[in-house]
């Protein structure tokens, strides 16, 4: 059964995990709402992320506050099935009021009236407000430098799906984030020659003193840091939940038969050639590893917590040869590589919201997600608020915020301008108060049953 929305206070874009916690805290607060989503509940983590794909964080701390992963070891990581079975039943629980197969396609502020008017596939709908919902990982990003696509195949790492995809042979892999040191680990084991490109980047230890490092960050108020420290725009963060959860050691990788490469710099024809970086690259990267370990000692210090001790975590094995003595260029074909895979992050992508509230680079302005346009709002967007607000735990709360500020707009609203309020109100409640029958009907059209 469909119902026919003509008008909503609040209209959420997007059915992730964002998405879901809006809806959750504006539902809370009795802010009328509806969330449109273009494909399914959890798309992204269905079928935007490679088959093997499990949370980087264990199943008690990537989740939301009111639900745990059902029948699931909470040290353990949930596969990205389970991640995207667990949204849909968190938006069962609360009955959130999503629609699926609908995409926004425009919104624009109302000239002279409050709100916006979004077009959709599925006709106009007037909102009040808007949250932009629609992830912070949007649209793979490629650098320029990438050779032409003929003679090796070049996916993104978002359209890499397991090794039986790519053609036999060799495999560059750019970028040493938590995604692009997964796949080339995944690649190697499956038989695969991999040459792994590494640049900036942190990697905490998994676990520390029997702690793992989502615990670790989260007491030392790493998760909550409000603004990213200077310079670290491109520092990447490399962490793994495979097979049951590991540190990410670059060179134990390179002995176990990868050969880590500097960030690549450029491609003549088939020949690629990269920068004299990695050692700085890699020793950076332990220096952030054994800072971790510091910080974690002097907090167990601090507040007397009887943990067992773990000096071997401090032990940095020697270094590999192909760190030794880095290979500056790499001929791909005589190497017998015949794919590359991006793993080099991603763009947003606002071009359907046509309001007043982007920089000149295209970035939305917003404090804590309440746009500089009244009445908009994003979220999970990397760095909204802290550095958590991307990720599963974050989203949550900066979601709450968002959900505070829109219920004291309407307050002001409410206040001085009862009459226009009142017809807002009565156009939403034929949406809103729907019987439960349709609710329930909504519900399974949705996909959520
Ligand atoms: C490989 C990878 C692994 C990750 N692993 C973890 C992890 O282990 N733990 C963790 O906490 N985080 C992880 N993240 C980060 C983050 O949790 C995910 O990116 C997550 O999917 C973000 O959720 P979201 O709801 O903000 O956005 P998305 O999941 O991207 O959801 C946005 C939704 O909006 C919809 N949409 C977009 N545009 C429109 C439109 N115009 N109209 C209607 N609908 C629209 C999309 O279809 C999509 O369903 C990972 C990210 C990646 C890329």
């Amino acid at each position: 059964m469909t119902v026919e929305i003509k008008a909503t206070d609040t209209l959420v874009v997007g059915a992730g995990q964002a998405g879901i916690a809006m809806s959750e805290h504006l539902g809370k607060l009795g802010v009328p709402h509806i969330v449109l989503e273009r494909d399914r509940i959890a798309e992204r983590w269905r079928t935007g992320r490679w088959d093997s794909l499990v949370a980087n964080g264990p199943a008690w701390h990537d989740r939301f506050p009111n639900l745990e992963f059902a029948d699931f070891d909470p040290d353990g990581f949930p596969g990205k099935e389970q991640i995207a079975d667990y949204f849909v039943a968190y938006a069962k629980k609360f009955d959130a009021p999503i629609r699926t197969g609908v995409e926004v396609k425009k919104v624009v502020r109302n000239v002279g009236r409050p709100g916006f008017t979004v077009e959709t596939s599925d006709g106009t709908i007037e909102a009040q407000r808007v949250v932009v919902a629609t992830g912070p990982f949007q649209r793979p990003v490629i650098p320029p430098i990438a050779p032409g696509p003929d003679r090796i195949t070049q996916i993104h790492s978002a359209d890499y799906r397991n090794p039986q995809q790519l053609p036999e042979g060799g495999v560059l892999v750019v970028g040493a984030g938590s995604s692009g040191v997964q796949i080339a680990d995944e690649l190697q084991r499956s038989g695969r020659r991999v040459y792994l490109s590494v640049g900036a980047h942190d990697r905490p230890p998994r676990g520390y003193r029997g702690r793992d490092f989502c615990w670790w960050l989260g007491v030392l108020g790493e998760w909550d840091a409000e603004v990213m420290k200077p310079g670290r725009e491109h520092v990447t963060i490399a962490v793994s939940g495979a097979r049951g959860g590991h540190t990410v050691d670059f060179r134990r990788l390179a002995y176990q038969g990868i050969t880590l490469v500097g960030l690549t710099k450029s491609f003549n024809d088939t020949t690629v050639t990269f920068e004299a970086d990695l050692a700085d690259n890699i020793r950076r990267g332990d220096e952030n590893y054994l800072s971790l370990l510091d910080a974690a000692d002097a907090y167990a210090r601090r507040n007397g917590l009887d943990l067992p001790e773990e000096p071997e975590a401090r032990i940095i094995g020697s270094d590999p040869e192909c760190m030794t003595h880095p290979l500056s260029e790499l001929d791909l074909v005589k190497a017998g590589v015949t794919s590359i895979i991006w793993a080099t992050g991603y763009a947003v992508d606002f071009n359907w919201l046509k309001v007043d509230t982007f920089d000149e680079k295209g970035k939305p302005k917003h404090q804590r997600g309440v746009a500089k346009e009244p009445g908009i709002y994003f979220l999970g967007l990397p760095w909204l608020s802290r550095r958590g607000s991307a990720f599963i735990w974050g989203v949550w709360h900066d979601a709450k915020h968002i959900a505070d500020h829109i219920v004291t707009q309407r307050k002001y609203l409410t206040h001085y301008d009862t009459p226009q309020r009142h017809v807002e109100d009565k156009r939403v409640e034929s949406v809103e108060s729907a019987p439960d029958e349709s609710r329930v009907g909504k519900v399974s059209e949705l996909g959520v049953n």
